[in-house]
């Protein structure tokens, strides 16, 4: 699909899914990225809950931490990034609190009813490179639980929505898990943010092309 084509597309998509009230659990508003037709998409976990007063995905400090990543290694800034990169999530709701205190994962119902959106996004996208963020996106994209230190580092192919794609892991970059600042998780996320700033997909869409 055509860039200007796959935007209209998605500002459609984009006004349906802000009407989307499918999980009785989950807390609104909807949280999406602006229709950026790329051809890499990131996804996330689900929104936490700043993100929804702000708009946007990744707006308070996992955010700050993930952003700062892409700009200490691909040299991109986030609105930049935001701009070039499409962002998703396995859900687009706060999950309300866990009882432990952090964010509540979403349950496997909710992962399902909000594929169909993540569907309909890779159908217009047709991206060539997904970045998984956080074990939950993790799970999602290589279709298997996996440990971090297995698959974080890596450049696997996988099929994904009907598409064969290039996909890498990142850790979550919230305060929950310090994984990702010890060995082996730090070297390994220097590596997978190299394999990120290095993929030809990712080169096009922060050049813009
Ligand atoms: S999590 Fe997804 S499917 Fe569930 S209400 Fe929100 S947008 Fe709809």
């Amino acid at each position: 699909m055509k860039p200007d084509k796959a935007t209209r597309a998605l500002r459609v998509l984009h006004s349906e899914l802000d009407a989307c009230t499918a999980c009785p659990r989950m807390i609104g508003p909807v949280v999406h990225g602006p229709p950026v037709a790329s051809p890499v998409v990131l996804v996330g976990q689900a929104p936490g809950p700043r993100e929804g007063s702000f708009g946007r995905p990744f707006a308070w400090t996992a955010g700050r931490t993930m952003f700062r990543w892409f700009q200490e290694s691909l040299g991109v800034d986030e609105e930049t990034f935001r701009a070039r990169v499409y962002i998703a999530a396995v859900a687009r709701c706060f999950p309300g609190k866990a009882s432990g205190g952090g964010d509540r994962r979403p349950d496997a119902d909710e992962v399902e009813r909000c594929r169909t959106w993540l569907e309909r996004e890779v159908a217009i996208l047709r991206p060539e490179l997904v970045l998984a963020v956080g074990t939950l996106a993790i799970e999602q994209v290589f279709a298997t639980k996996q440990k971090l230190s297995d698959v974080v580092g890596v450049v696997r192919r996988v099929p994904w929505h009907g598409l064969e794609v290039d996909a890498i892991a990142l850790p979550h970059p919230s305060g929950a898990s310090p994984w990702h600042k010890v060995e082996p998780g730090k070297a390994l996320l220097a590596g997978a943010l190299r394999a990120v700033g290095r993929h030809p997909a990712m080169r096009r869409a922060l050049a813009g092309s």
